[in-house]
């Protein structure tokens, strides 16, 4: 999501004339967009401004902007923090980038972070890829997961109508692009605050309608979505993914904890036993969808036996990858403050514990594809071997095979799998 903030934001500074410069100390505004997910992603900013706030000091027009989470988080005492900067802008503020820098151009100093109504965007974002595509559906989130600090910092959810999703995605289709992700923290969340129910007393719109409403779209040829809450997870759901073509096999349905009671003091309103019936079900569909996940060891209080829970999981259901993290404790979040921490040590040990059983799962998933043949979209040139071309299977994985870009770039091959890797394969092209 904070890539997609990021090209929007690049979009916008590219319409008002501004161009990139790949050497940070060459340019004369630099814009920092920020996460605060982990205490270590917040601790990035402080290191790259104190570098440019000094730089500031002999080049006084340059432009100094901290974006995204941290910029909400912290507001105003940023500017205490750093009094070098000129604008500090929540994530919600992202499309008022021009108005807000004529303001700084004008001569003040600018903190935005105020809960606004986010306005439609008009400009372009600057993609960084021309075959795959970001697309924002639903902003914020409603959840009180109680380690987390988004709904803090994205504010309230608010959805986007069907009609500009898809004038966005169509627009997507003619310039080229292939692929659409499509992104929400709680993506099932979709529609939930648009006007209009069904007869039966549904909401009318909901991330499953908007599936079929998008599926036709001209040029696009697959769909992703993320991030799915196994709270609001539906069967309905999973048959649109199974009937619709063009949605891709592969489901990223964070379960953060093996155990109930840990689920329970996060307050992310299901069981285990809920979660792996949504993947059965899934798998019942789709036996051959990929599934990842998210998860956190060493929420306060997590035992060792807690933690085998979570192990336990993983081992049943072999993830294809999954996003591990040590916890870490939020500002303004109630977990933070409860009083049985886990300590530094046994975290970091439940961690490597944790991704060592994750990579070996990987591996044994990746075995499946072992000679078979896999759709790939290929997206760029391998970075490490320039005679190979590199994209994703329908599943997500990451697959490397000798070719040309030139030739290839945003093409759909069929590849025979003749390496598997716990992560990623390589092949041939199959004719
Ligand atoms: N909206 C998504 C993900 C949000 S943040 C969801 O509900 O799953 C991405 C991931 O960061 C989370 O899934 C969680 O695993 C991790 N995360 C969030 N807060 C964290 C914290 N305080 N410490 C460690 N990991 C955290
Ligand atoms: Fe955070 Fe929970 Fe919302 Fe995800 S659903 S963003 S983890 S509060």
């Amino acid at each position: 999501m904070n890539k997609a903030d990021s090209e929007r934001m690049a979009g916008i500074l590219e319409n008002m004339g501004w161009c990139y410069t790949e050497n940070p100390d060459d340019a004369k505004l630099i814009l920092y967009n920020t996460c605060t997910i982990r205490d270590n992603a917040e601790q990035k900013v402080y290191s790259y401004l104190g570098r440019q706030a000094k730089r500031k000091h002999s080049q006084p027009d340059l432009t100094l902007i901290v974006t995204g989470c941290v910029a909400q988080q912290e507001g105003e005492q940023l500017l205490r923090r750093v009094p070098e900067l000129d604008l500090v802008m929540g994530p919600q503020h992202a499309n008022r980038l021009e108005d807000l820098l004529q303001q700084v151009f004008n001569g003040e100093q600018v903190v935005a972070t105020e809960e606004i109504h986010i306005l439609e965007d008009i400009t372009k974002p600057r993609r960084d890829s021309k075959v795959t595509a970001w697309v924002n559906i639903i902003y914020g989130c409603n959840e009180r997961c109680t380690y987390c600090v988004v709904p803090n910092v994205r504010g309230k959810e608010q959805s986007r109508t069907p009609d500009s999703i898809r004038a966005e995605i169509v627009a997507l289709g003619e310039q080229g692009y292939k692929e659409v992700t499509l992104l929400g923290q709680n993506i099932d969340a979709y529609g939930r605050d648009l006007p209009g129910v069904t007869a039966t007393g549904r909401h009318k719109h909901t991330l499953t309608d908007l599936l079929y409403y998008l599926s036709d779209v001209p040029g696009i040829e697959r769909i992703r979505f993320a991030t799915s809450h196994p709270r609001y997870f539906t069967e309905r759901l999973i048959h649109a993914c199974h009937e619709l073509p063009k949605i891709c096999e592969h489901f990223h349905i964070p379960f953060q904890s093996g155990d109930n009671d840990i689920l329970k003091a996060m307050g992310r309103g299901y069981t285990h036993e809920k979660y792996r019936r949504i993947i059965e079900k899934i798998r019942e569909y789709m036996p051959d969808a990929a599934i990842s996940a998210d998860a956190i060891v060493g929420f306060p209080g997590e035992t060792e036996e807690q933690f085998q829970n979570t192990l336990e999981l993983v081992e049943d259901i072999g993830f294809d990858q999954l996003n591990t993290a040590a916890y870490s404790p939020r500002p303004g979040t109630p977990a933070a403050l409860m009083q049985n921490q886990v300590e530094e040590e046994v975290k970091s040990d439940r961690l490597s514990r944790l991704n060592h059983l994750v990579a070996t799962k990987a591996a044994e998933r990746s075995q499946r594809y072992q000679e078979r043949i896999e759709e790939v979209l290929v997206e760029d040139q391998n970075p490490k071997d320039t005679s190979q071309v590199m994209g994703r299977t329908r599943t997500n994985r990451l697959t490397f095979f000798p070719g040309k870009i030139e030739e290839l770039k945003g093409k759909l091959v069929k590849v025979k799998i003749t390496q598997v890797r716990a992560f990623s394969l390589t092949g041939t092209i199959y004719q």
